[in-house]
């Protein structure tokens, strides 16, 4: 089977690798001219190790991505709200937690899709899908060439995926109402006491940090904003120095590790859940299929799950691509569109801007039970993985750790 996938983000390289270790020979079309080297990090949660290890890739990314063991919230006034036990949910799920520069994730799959002979060609930007005479999708790139394999998989991201548009008719991503400011700092010393990740939390304001090493720290800092004040300035690592200059002492030390030219302004959209992530011969995977908020801090751990799941679901199967979509969303639309409302409603609670409703949400969020919101982790992102500690992930509240922090 002729398989083409459209993006060669963490979805498409991930399903290539997936498929090819069940014998298929899958290519990659990357509308990028070159790898990506901009972003800052992504937490790789125990569900994401998990597929990371069946693909093989687990080594590698032990090799350039950090351990953190704890996650610890303050106040912006730096007063302590609690935290996770990463150390514990690692423990619980049976797989670790890594944090890693996206730059080095995607060459680690870069360099494993290579090793496995699959092709990525860059520089072959998708603009249309349409059906031909038999129903069968035809891809046009913005160089005129076409390409029409038996099964085309659509991983090209939440932003502007040509194909959502051709599946659902609709592509337009959602506005959250806030902005992310992402950055990497960098040190010959320690820029943190140990490999953690820190959140601070203000009044519609936030600011994120995670260790790789003590001296490579990437960071998100965020602001609630309408979306026509959502651009980026001239200066904006002034403007985000000044915007957290009151703030804990960690905060200004990782910002002014920052090189000043490397901090890249994010408008936050995600995409309303589908009823369908297929049409004809077209099947949508990662954030073209279920872009969650980063507040989920779960979308490149999903989009290794698609990976897991579909090269499953095609593994030696007997039915037509009907059956093995079909299947294949069974499985994961349920997981993805709760984990997609939950960065909403943890998003709502940490954007507020009316003080009061901050101050119960910190409240809530020290008083929360360290143990259980570990279990209610573990219980939601083990759905569906042959995990540790069961997968029916319904025991502890449904997964929904969007509870803690629910405010309305
Ligand atoms: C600030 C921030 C922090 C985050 N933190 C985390 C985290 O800690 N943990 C986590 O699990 N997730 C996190 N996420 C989410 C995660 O980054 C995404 O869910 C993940 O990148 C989805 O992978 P993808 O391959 O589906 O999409 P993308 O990574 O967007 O890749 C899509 C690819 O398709 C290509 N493409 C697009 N259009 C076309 C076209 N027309 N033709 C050909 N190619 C095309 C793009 O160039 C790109 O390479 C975060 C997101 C943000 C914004």
């Amino acid at each position: 089977m002729e398989i083409g996938i459209l993006g060669g983000g963490i979805a498409g390289l991930s399903v290539a690798l997936a498929l090819r270790k069940q014998g298929y020979n899958p290519r990659v079309y990357e509308r990028r001219a070159v790898p990506a080297t901009m972003g800052a990090g992504v937490t790789l949660w125990p569900n994401a190790s998990f597929v990371l290890k069946e693909l093989g890739l687990q080594q590698d990314i032990e090799a350039i991505g950090g351990r953190p063991l704890t996650m610890r919230r303050q106040d912006a006034a730096g007063n302590a709200l609690g935290g996770l036990d990463i150390g514990l949910l690692d423990r619980t799920m049976g797989y670790p937690t890594y944090t890693v520069l996206r730059r080095h994730l995607q060459e680690v799959l870069l360099d494993h899709a290579a090793r496995a002979g699959i092709p990525v060609e860059f520089g072959r930007r998708a603009v249309a899908i349409e059906l031909d005479a038999h129903g069968r999708a035809v891809a046009h790139f913005e160089n005129g060439a076409s390409i029409r394999p038996d099964l085309l998989i659509g991983a090209d991201g939440r932003m502007e995926s040509v194909a959502r548009k051709f599946v659902a008719g609709d592509n337009t991503p959602i506005y959250q109402g806030f902005v992310n400011w992402v950055g990497v700092a960098q040190a010959p010393h320690a820029l943190v006491d140990d490999i953690s990740i820190q959140d601070f939390w203000g009044v519609g304001e936030r600011f994120g940090c995670v260790a790789i090493r003590p001296g490579l720290v990437y960071w998100a800092a965020a602001q609630a904003r309408p979306l026509n004040e959502a651009t980026p300035t001239a200066d904006m690592h002034k403007e985000v120095e000044n915007l957290f200059a009151e703030w804990p002492e960690t905060v200004s030390r990782i910002i002014r590790a920052t090189p000043e030219n490397a901090i890249r302004l994010i408008a936050v959209h995600d995409l309303e859940p589908l009823h369908t992530w297929s049409r004809a011969n077209v099947l949508l995977v990662g954030d073209a299929a279920h872009a969650p908020l980063p507040t989920s801090g779960q979308g490149a751990c999903q989009a290794l799950e698609d990976a897991w799941h579909l090269a499953r679901c095609l593994d030696g199967a007997s039915e037509g691509l009907e059956e093995i979509f079909q299947a294949f969303a069974t499985i994961r639309t349920p997981k993805t569109a709760r984990l997609a409302e939950q960065g909403r409603v943890f998003a709502r609670g940490l954007f507020a801007t009316d003080s009061e409703t901050c101050r119960i949400r910190n409240e809530r969020a020290k008083a929360s039970d360290p143990v259980r919101d570990v279990q209610v982790l573990a219980a939601g992102w083990r759905q569906g993985l042959p995990m540790p500690g069961g997968d029916d992930g319904t025991s502890v509240n449904g997964g929904d750790f969007g509870s803690l922090y629910r405010i309305e």
